[in-house]
Formats: C-alpha cells, sequence, structure tokens
C-alpha cells in the first residue's frame, strides 16, 4: 500500500490520471494536486495523479495563465527543452524582489505591491511573495488542531478561506475574480479532504504538513499576479515547486539542489517566457516531486535562490522595517539602521536571532557576488541596508573601537550543558562522543564553548531539547560518571544567547573588553562565552531575565555617542525639588558639553507619584506631579525606572531622611540599580546590615554613593576614599560637622546669652524646626559612624558617646516652644563653661571626632586654642580634619557651607556626575 505521503505526490502529467475533488471536474480550471474525496471516511491509500488535461471552460485568468497548468504539480524535469523555445536568459538584466507577509497582508497592500513591482525599470523581474501575514501561521494552526483531534480546524479553515476570499473580493472583478475564486474553492476542499484525513490519523506527516501549509504562497501569488495583470502588465506565475528542488535534511532545513533547479527553471521559462514573473516564496519539492518548504521565514531563502539561478544583479528584500538595525528595534528602542553589513556579518546576524532575513538567504547570492538590498514598504524613502562584500573603503574608515561592532542579537529559551570532569582531558575523542549523542537525539547546538584544560565542554541547546540531551549525556557516559572520570552533566535552564556581530570585531584588541566592561557595568553575570575563529562574532550566554538589559547595556555602549541614565527621585522636598531645578538648568551643558543624558523618568513623594515614558520636564513636573500623579507605590516606581525602554543605566535618588526607603538599598542594588543618597539611615543604621549593603555593592558593578551624607556638598567622603585608596593611614578625623552647632558656637562668645544665640539661629532658619533635633548631637553622631564605618571601624551608633546641649530637664518638653521658653534657665551653666576655656585663651566648639588609633568616636563639646583652625570659623561653615601618615603634623583640612538645600542638592548631583564617568562619561 502507498504511503500517505503518496497521496500528495505530483508526479509526469497522466492522462489516465484520478482527479478526486468536491468541485466538478467541468469548472476546474487547472491541474490539482489530486487527493480523496472530503465526505470520505476513510483514508484511500491511493497514489493520486494530477492532469494537464483542461477543463473546457477556460477563463480569462486562465488563458493568460498559462504558465500555471500544474497548480500544485510539477513538471517532468526529463523533458528536454525544444531549440524553438525561448531560452533563459541570465544575468544582470534581471532583478528579485521579495515581499513579506506584512508587504501582501490586505488588498490595499497588494496593490501597493504591484505598484512598486511595475515602478522597477529593470528589464526583467522575478518577484517571490510570502503568504499573506498570520496565515503560515493559521495553516500551521489548522495541521495542529486536526492532529490533535479538534473539530474547529473546519471553522479555522473557513477563516483562512473567508481572508483570502474577501481580499480577493477587493482586488479582483469579472473572469479573474471567478477564476480565483473557483481555484481557492478547490483547493479549500482538497485541504479540508486531507486535513480529514489528518484529523482520522491523529498524525500529519512532515510532507502533508508541508503541502498544507505552502498554500498561503500559493494564493498570494496568484492574487498579485491578477492585480499586475489588470494594470495591465503581462507576467506570469509560477508555482514554484515545478522548479525549486531542495533535498530535505533531518535538521529542519533544505538543501537546494541547484543544478536540477536550474534545469527546471530554464524549460518552466521555455515554456513561460515573460519578463515579470510572481513566483511562490517557502515552497519547493524533493527530487521525487513531493511538496516541500524551505521551514519557516523561508521565502527570503526562495529569493535568493531564485537570484541565484537567475545571477541576478540584486536580490530586493522588502519588508516593514527601514532595514537591519544595529539589535532588534523591539527590544532595543535607540537602535540604528545599519547602512551595509558584509554577507558574513548579515549571516552571523540572521543566525544569531535578526529574523528580518532568513540566516540561509546569504550563501546562494554570497557565491555570485550579488547584493543584497533590505527595504521597508512602508517607508520608501529610507535607502534600507545593503549587503555586499565589504568594500575597502569601509575597513580603512573604522580606525575605531565601536567601528568594529556592526550589531546585536539574541536568542530566547535556550538551556546550557555542561559536561565536566577530569576524565575528558587528553581522552581523544570525548567531545565526539558528546556530539554524537545530542546528534542522535537530534537537538541543535547552537554554541559551544570549552575550556583549553578539556575540563568541561559547554554548549547551548533550544530549552526544548535539554532534557532529552541530558537523558542521552548520562546514559551514554554512565560508566565513565560511575567512575568519576566525569563529575557531571549539568543543565543550567532559562538562558539566552547574546552576539555581537561585526567584521574583524573578534581579532581587534578593545572590542571584547569594552563589551564584558558594559555587561560588567550593568551587573550582568555571563555564563559561558564562545568567540569564534570568524572573528565576526562574540557570543555569551547570559541569564534568561537579564537578556534584554544585556544587550540594551552593550547596544548603549558601542551606539550611544552619549552616557545615557534613567532616574527615579524619590523625596521631592527641599532637597529634592532643589535638585531637580539643578537638573534641569545643567541638563543641556551636560547633554552638549559632556556627553551626559540624565532622563528623570520619575518622582516619588510619599502619597503621590508621577511617571513618565520619556523623561518628566522638569520645568512643570511640580503641575504634573499633582495633575497626572497617581497614588505613590515605591515598587512600582521602582519597576517603572528599571523597566524603560532604552536606558540600560539606573539610578534611584532617595532624597528622604526615611529608614523604610533606605532598607531597599540593598534589594534595588541586587537588582543592579545604583543608588545616590543624603539619607544617613542606611549608613548610620543596625553595622550587620550596612556591612551587608557595602559588601553587595562591592562585589558588584552597581554603584551607592552617599557623599551628602555628612557634608553636603563638601568633598568628605571622597577625600576620605581617596586617602584610603592611596594607602594612607587615617588616624583621626576630627569635625564641627554640624553647620547649625557651628552658627551657634561661632556666636557664642559671651556677648549674649546662649539661649540667645540659638533663638537667633532659630530665627534665621539655621536649626531644625524643634532646635533640639541639632543640639543633642544625633545627627552629628550618625555623621561620626559614618565616618568610623568608611575608616574600617565597625561601631554601632550606641557606641558613640554623645554630649547632648539639650538640658536634662527639658528633654522631655512638649514642644519646641516650651523648650526655647525655658531655655534661658540654663544659660549660667553654658556662660560658666565659656568663661573657663576664655580664661585659658581657649574657644568652645561641638565637635565630633573619630579617633581611628583607638577604635572609638565621639561627640562633645570641646574647647580649642584661638589659633586652632577650628577657632577661626565663621556662619554655619563645617569644617573637617584628617589626621594621617601623611599629614600627620599638618591635618588636612576641608572647610566650607555643610548645610543647605543649595549644596545639598549639588552635593548628591556631583555624585549623579560621578556615577556617570564610571559609567562610561568622557571626563
Ligand atoms: P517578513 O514577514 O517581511 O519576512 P519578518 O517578520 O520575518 O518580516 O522580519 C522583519 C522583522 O524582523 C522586523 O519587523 C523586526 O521586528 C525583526 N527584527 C529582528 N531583529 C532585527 C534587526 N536587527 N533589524 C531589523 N529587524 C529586526
Ligand atoms: N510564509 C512563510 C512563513 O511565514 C515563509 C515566509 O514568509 O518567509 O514562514
Ligand atoms: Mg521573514
Amino acid at each position: 500500500m502507498a504511503s500517505l505521503s503518496g497521496l500528495i505526490q505530483c508526479r509526469t502529467p497522466s492522462p489516465k490520471a484520478l482527479i478526486l475533488d468536491t468541485t466538478s471536474a467541468a469548472t476546474r480550471t487547472s491541474k490539482k494536486i489530486s487527493i480523496f474525496p472530503a465526505s470520505s471516511s476513510s483514508v484511500f491509500p491511493i497514489p493520486l495523479r494530477s492532469t494537464r488535461s483542461r477543463a473546457p471552460v477556460v477563463s480569462q485568468l486562465e488563458r493568460k495563465e498559462s504558465s500555471n497548468t500544474a497548480r500544485a504539480s510539477v513538471a517532468d524535469a526529463s523533458v528536454n527543452v525544444s531549440l524553438e523555445d525561448p531560452e533563459l536568459p541570465k544575468g544582470e538584466t534581471w532583478s528579485v524582489h521579495k515581499f513579506g507577509g506584512t508587504c501582501v497582508g490586505n488588498s490595499q497592500r497588494i496593490k501597493n505591491v504591484a505598484s512598486i513591482v511595475i515602478n522597477d525599470d529593470t528589464e526583467r523581474k522575478l518577484v517571490v511573495v510570502s503568504a499573506m501575514s498570520k496565515v503560515t501561521d493559521m495553516m500551521y494552526d489548522l495541521i495542529q488542531k486536526a492532529q490533535s483531534r479538534d473539530d474547529s480546524y473546519v471553522f479555522a479553515l473557513d477563516n483562512v478561506q473567508e481572508k483570502h476570499r474577501s481580499t480577493a473580493l477587493d482586488l479582483l472583478e469579472g473572469p479573474d475574480l471567478t477564476s480565483f475564486l473557483s481555484h481557492l474553492d478547490s483547493d479549500i476542499n482538497n485541504l479540508k479532504a486531507m486535513l480529514r484525513a489528518i484529523y482520522i490519523a491523529g498524525h500529519a506527516t512532515e510532507s502533508f504538513t508541508d503541502f498544507v501549509v505552502g498554500h498561503g504562497e500559493l494564493w498570494s501569488a496568484q492574487m498579485l499576479s491578477s492585480i499586475i495583470r489588470k494594470d495591465g502588465v503581462d507576467c506570469k506565475w509560477m508555482d514554484t515547486r515545478e522548479v525549486l528542488i531542495v533535498n530535505p535534511t533531518n535538521s529542519n532545513q533544505a538543501d537546494p539542489d541547484f543544478s536540477e533547479s536550474e534545469k527546471r527553471l530554464e524549460k518552466w521559462y521555455s515554456q513561460n517566457p515573460s519578463k515579470l514573473i510572481i513566483a511562490t516564496g517557502f515552497i519547493a519539492s524533493t527530487p521525487q516531486n513531493i511538496p516541500t518548504t524551505l521551514k519557516r521565514d523561508g521565502s527570503d531563502f526562495s529569493a535568493a535562490i531564485m537570484g541565484a539561478l537567475l545571477k541576478a544583479r540584486q536580490v530586493t528584500i522588502w519588508t516593514d522595517v527601514d532595514g537591519v538595525y544595529s539589535a532588534d528595534p523591539r527590544k532595543v528602542g535607540e537602535a540604528v539602521i545599519l547602512k551595509t553589513l558584509s554577507y558574513q556579518e548579515a549571516w552571523e546576524m540572521s543566525y544569531f536571532g535578526a529574523n528580518v532575513l532568513h540566516p540561509r538567504t546569504i550563501i546562494p547570492v554570497m557565491r555570485y557576488n550579488i547584493p543584497i538590498l533590505i527595504r521597508n514598504i512602508f517607508n520608501l524613502s529610507s535607502p534600507g541596508t545593503k549587503i555586499c562584500h565589504p568594500s575597502v573603503v569601509d575597513e580603512e574608515d573604522s580606525p575605531k573601537v565601536e567601528s568594529y561592532v556592526k550589531g546585536f542579537a539574541t536568542i530566547d529559551n535556550l538551556a546550557l550543558v555542561n559536561v565536566e570532569g577530569t576524565g575528558m582531558a587528553g581522552v581523544p575523542g570525548t567531545a565526539s562522543a558528546i556530539f554524537g549523542a545530542v546528534k542522535d537525539v537530534g537537538a541543535n547546538v547552537i554554541m559551544i564553548s570549552q575550556a583549553s584544560s578539556e575540563h568541561s565542554v559547554c554548549f547551548a541547546v533550544p530549552e526544548k531539547e535539554v532534557k532529552a540531551v541530558a537523558d542521552a549525556l548520562k546514559a551514554r557516559f554512565s560508566r565513565a560518571l560511575d567512575a568519576g572520570r566525569l563529575s557531571q552533566v549539568a543543565v543550567i535552564s532559562n538562558c539566552s544567547i547574546l552576539a555581537a556581530v561585526g567584521q574583524k570585531m573578534a581579532s581587534t584588541p578593545g572590542v571584547s573588553a569594552t563589551l564584558f566592561n558594559a555587561l560588567a557595568k550593568a551587573n550582568i553575570n555571563v555564563r559561558a562565552i564562545a568567540q569564534g575563529c570568524s572573528e565576526y562574532n562574540i557570543t555569551v550566554v547570559v541569564e534568561r531575565e537579564d537578556c534584554i538589559r544585556a544587550l540594551r547595556a552593550v547596544h548603549s555602549r558601542f551606539y550611544l555617542s552619549r552616557t545615557t541614565i534613567a532616574m527615579g527621585i524619590i523625596g521631592p522636598g527641599l532637597i529634592g525639588s532643589t535638585l531637580l531645578e539643578q537638573l534641569r538648568d545643567q541638563a543641556s551643558v551636560l547633554k552638549e558639553d559632556f556627553n551626559i543624558d540624565l532622563r528623570v523618568m520619575g518622582i516619588t513623594g510619599s502619597r503621590r507619584m508621577l511617571l513618565s515614558e520619556v523623561g518628566v520636564d522638569l520645568s512643570s513636573w511640580r503641575e504634573f506631579l499633582s495633575e497626572k500623579g497617581e497614588v505613590a507605590d515605591l515598587e512600582k516606581f521602582v519597576q517603572h525606572i528599571q523597566r524603560n525602554d532604552t536606558v540600560p543605566n539606573t539610578v534611584l535618588v532617595d532624597c528622604t531622611a526615611d529608614s523604610n526607603v533606605a532598607s531597599c538599598y540593598k534589594h534595588w542594588l541586587r537588582k543592579g540599580i545604583h543608588v545616590i543618597t543624603p539619607n544617613k539611615k542606611a549608613n548610620s543604621g543596625p553595622l550587620d546590615q550596612y556591612m551587608k549593603l557595602r559588601a553587595l555593592q562591592r562585589q558588584s558593578y552597581t554603584h551607592y554613593f552617599y557623599e551628602a551624607t555628612v557634608g553636603a556638598g563638601l568633598p568628605i567622603i571622597s577625600t576620605l576614599r581617596g586617602l584610603l585608596e592611596t594607602g594612607d593611614k587615617i588616624l583621626k578625623i576630627e569635625g564641627i560637622f554640624s553647620g547649625t552647632l557651628s552658627y551657634i558656637f561661632n556666636n557664642f562668645i559671651g556677648k549674649r546669652p546662649f539661649s540667645e544665640v540659638v533663638a537667633e539661629a532659630k530665627e534665621a532658619g539655621y536649626t531644625e524646626p524643634d532646635p533640639r533635633d541639632d543640639l543633642s548631637g544625633t545627627d552629628v553622631a550618625r555623621k561620626v559612624i559614618i565616618l568610623a564605618r568608611e575608616c574600617g571601624l565597625k561601631l554601632e551608633l550606641a557606641d558613640i558617646p554623645v554630649e547632648s546641649l539639650v538640658p536634662e530637664p527639658l528633654r522631655a518638653s512638649e514642644s519646641a516652644e516650651e523648650f526655647m521658653e525655658k531655655l534661658p534657665k540654663f544659660d549660667k551653666e553654658m556662660t560658666g563653661k565659656l568663661q573657663d576655656a576664655e580664661d585659658a585663651g581657649q574657644v568652645l566648639r561641638y565637635v565630633g571626632v573619630v579617633d581611628v588609633a583607638n577604635h572609638r568616636g565621639v561627640v562633645e563639646m570641646q574647647k580649642y586654642s584661638k589659633d586652632h583652625p577650628f577657632a577661626q570659623l565663621s556662619g554655619s561653615d563645617n569644617i573637617i580634619a584628617f589626621t594621617t601618615t601623611r599629614y600627620r603634623d599638618q591635618p588636612l583640612i576641608v572647610r566650607g557651607p555643610g548645610a543647605g538645600a543649595q549644596v545639598t542638592a549639588g552635593g548628591i548631583f556631583s555624585d549623579i556626575l560621578r556615577l556617570a564617568s564610571y559609567l562610561g562619561a568622557p571626563s
């Protein structure tokens, strides 16, 4: 008995062929694929043949389409081309076009394609068309439904028919329409019968599937050719199953048989000479004339094969984007169009996931040096991307590391398999045994990486194949595993590949360093690396969830001239809003002069937040926040800031004094979000929390800057870091850390009582609303602890003795007013202390001390001689003295205003700019 696949075998025209079709033979307009009756409840495995016999009623369409008497069959290649038949001219006179599914997505678009084809003034044109968009998916879905015995395939097939019927009704009229619809009906009936057989069998063979799914191309090509003829231009349509002969492989690919295809093309042309041929993409036949396909997205490949067979001057692939972008434009909003690509670069890009081009498109055209042009049918003004041999100029013009990288592509849903063991080293045949086992399960290995120690071989396969691969390897190496020669066959799931592609990239010093640096700075963990000796690509495997971030990070490193940072501002109070003002005023200078693009993607207060997709307009954020703001939700806010489409670097700026916000830093840093803050709570909170936070920051390239926590805009932390990092030893840090207390003691010189000076400071706005917050010394103690920890002292806030200037009885006073009212009662004590100091030629100062040598810190009132730098202070300045091994006799002094919104915001701003330069902005 013949196999089911025999049912769709199409052979040499035979007058004896049987036509089993639900439409009557009299209405048939062309040779049909033979099949059993749709009504049949059982499968008759009759190898039905096609026929060339003409139906008596020949429509106008058919008369014009003399070429298409074998709609689903393949002409006999053994018939020789007669001498009188016109010979196929080859070469520069031909241009090949391929229109993707979206280009022929509806009737209007098909008309548009017709006009583009007609307007191309090349002497000879061959146009390859895909199925209308979504149709191939619909056809695969029919198979899926039928073989899983889901009745709804009938309804789904009706939808397919209706889609084409209504498109044809829009496009065609008269006999052309009648003819197309009758073809369509007849095809649908045959499909119905075939799907019924699949439904009954509960299985579809590959050839059944290929036969069914290829119909979309048959219909779109017929419609396009009819509409072109309707415009008065003569053309023929070609069922490429008559011409393209391919050998299916067992790796879901098809290898073209160029010489057989060439013979058939010549023969086809001799029978259908034409200067304009509309050919089906995607479909072909096996050498046994069984319909097959070039597999998903194969129409690009069809066009390339046709281009090569005709030795055409150019192959233009029309699609829905302006060309090949430096990265998938759906994933990287700032991807740029590449003007040119070499054949190898285009191949690598498409192999690694840039589905704008089918990877096999390159080889056929490269052989004859035929350029490929990728163009956007919806934007004719864009010149597109040209794929050809790289010109010498291109290479010489590209001295910069950046220019060696053309683009990036990603493949998702992969798993890594790691075969590891000391027994592998130096054992010949290990790799062959591993990949032999992988081949046996039919899995596709996408990349391989082997350490030169041969201790491990690691490779990536599609996630859905990994279980079978791992099982096969475990079985194959069970003895080696038992004996310990192999330690493991490990699977790492949820991976993606990120490939950087560019001519000579891999052999140019600095390119891979830049790539890995960008990944490290975005805090992305690389699981495996492969750099082929082709020099065209570097492939890294990253975790699935990091993939888009990795893509954006490397893309922006190579393509954005600017360092772009997405910012979220938490707490738009006095300091936060001053920072926003400073950002607004400085934005354009930063962009133009320093190539830094800071984008505030959101602002959140405790009650409301404002989120933006492109960046908040900083001149009117207040109005936006009150009008368009939504209820504050910190988690949502953070997600929004990090989720933005274009910018790989994210920073959260915490301008609150809130310990709840501070407790989130760890979580944010772990997610790769940088944190900048003047909030002292995290660094002066519990020691173990602080230690964890710093450890986390050190392990990663995620930055945590907090300069403004100690001296607002004064460079205190950075000075200290500079000393420590260059090997100086800190002996002591001593300073007046409170602007308020500085003011008070600079003015408490015996002329007025202490309480009066405090009242004056309060009035001038130097104190907190309740001056006890300053006088208690807690704030100074927090600064001391921050500096102490920076010096490596493991101290808790409670370990710092603090001399409070709030008299004991007033600590419980109800209000600031009550406190101020009662404070004069305690003036005598302070006056006494001042007098003692005066008597000794000294002044009183309220200081914080980090005594590194003795592992302690203290906050207290101290006396200094009148020539001491601390005695020279005026206004509310801070002063900090670092005594170190290098600065032992003369301490290093930092002095200046250490409080106030402007200077604090300035301190935060300089941390933001430091972050930008760490992330690669020019200095
Ligand atoms: P067609 O149906 O025309 O063959 P495809 O969907 O197969 O179109 O290919 C075009 C699509 O490829 C684009 O819409 C784009 O989303 C996607 N694509 C992925 N990577 C790239 C890239 N690097 N450059 C351009 N397009 C890309
Ligand atoms: N129509 C086929 C597919 O969608 C071939 C193509 O369009 O390239 O896979
Ligand atoms: Mg495509």
